[in-house]
């Protein structure tokens, strides 16, 4: 095959003994000139391919062997890249891109099985999802947290960061963890997505009304991009929590021991007003519910006596832990 410069691709090494070829988004070839030392050393695949013999009648770029892949070049190219140097890939924590730009080359780490590589994009995407009630807590203290210092002071850029991007976007990380096996995220990620509606949707809403969601700092998500299954599995795991938690909250003073109590009617009558707020909540999000409502960041706790607080807050703490650890089951993610 005659040589064309302009097709090389990074990397290409002058002094590389073996050429892959793959064409770009635009179906132009592109060509990598690397080492098949190194490939074999990370990937036992290209491994095997290189023991085979190189037969006489064999392609060949610029005087070396051609190995013609089926893959992305963009992808080949960074794939490549994170052989000869540290892996420039990732962006930043927490970016809600993430899922989408690792995608082309998890593909290829997963294929050629380069298991340094994989292990690194799955370690970065778990970290940015919560395992555990603490780690969602803290998320979601820092989300509010943002919120109200923009609420206070406006957005540092003019041209305003949106809230929600500072934070991972549900859908696309659901999709990546279903298509390549990360499901440590998915329980975090689900329960994510359990808080939105369909019409709270990424693209949608920003072809729409710009500003609404850095305001309200409401969030979405990439809907479009979830398999038919874990729409189905997200159905049914908002009907289980609904249903667990309305079971979990009636009976509420049934937690507190009256002998314990030192407030008299007035602490009877401010649990049962709160109480009652409490059950008439719709749900939707039980975990900050149980947070905000039984700490008093929302309704207050003010006429509670010292003894009923502290025993609200425990149960409060109880549950929180049960729904968290309830959430594989809600959502389907034990059968996988
Ligand atoms: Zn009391």
């Amino acid at each position: 095959m005659d040589c064309d410069d302009s097709s090389h691709a990074f990397p290409y090494f002058p002094d590389g003994n073996v050429v892959l070829a793959a064409e770009n988004a635009d179906h132009k070839l592109r060509h990598f000139r690397v080492h098949r030392s190194i490939l074999a050393l990370h990937s036992p695949v290209f491994a095997d391919i290189f023991t085979m013999p190189v037969q006489p009648e064999a392609e060949q770029y610029d005087g070396v062997p051609l190995v013609r892949l089926s893959d992305q070049s963009e992808d080949v190219s960074e794939f490549l890249k994170s052989f000869y140097g540290p892996c420039t890939l990732l962006p930043r924590h927490r970016d809600p891109n993430t899922p989408l730009i690792v995608r082309g080359v998890l593909e290829l780490a997963t294929k050629y099985q380069v298991d340094v590589l994989r292990t690194h994009i799955v370690q970065r995407i778990e970290e940015d999802w919560p395992q555990s009630l603490a780690e969602w807590e803290a998320a979601e203290t820092e989300f509010h947290r943002i919120f109200n210092e923009f609420m206070a002071t406006g957005p540092d850029d003019p041209e305003g960061a949106w809230l929600e991007e500072m934070f991972p976007e549900p859908a696309s990380a659901i999709r990546l963890a279903r298509d390549y096996d990360i499901p440590n995220i998915l329980p975090a990620a689900f329960y994510a997505m359990s808080r939105l509606s369909p019409e709270e949707d990424w693209d949608a809403s920003r072809a729409v009304d710009r500003d609404r969601l850095l305001i309200v700092g409401e969030r979405s998500a990439r809907w479009s991009l979830l398999h038919n299954q874990d729409l189905l599995a997200l159905i049914r795991g908002n009907k289980l929590i609904g249903s667990a938690v309305a079971r979990m909250h009636t009976r509420i003073f049934e937690t507190v021991d009256e002998a314990d109590c030192h407030g008299g009617p007035l602490c009877i009558a401010a649990r049962k007003r709160f109480c009652g707020l409490f059950e008439s909540a719709g749900h939707q999000d039980p975990l900050y519910e149980l947070r905000g409502f039984y700490s008093g960041e929302q309704f207050g706790l003010r006429d509670v006596c010292e003894s009923c607080r502290s025993q609200l807050l425990s149960e409060a703490q109880v549950r929180k832990q049960a729904i968290w650890d309830l959430l594989p089951d809600y959502f389907g993610l034990l059968d996988d």
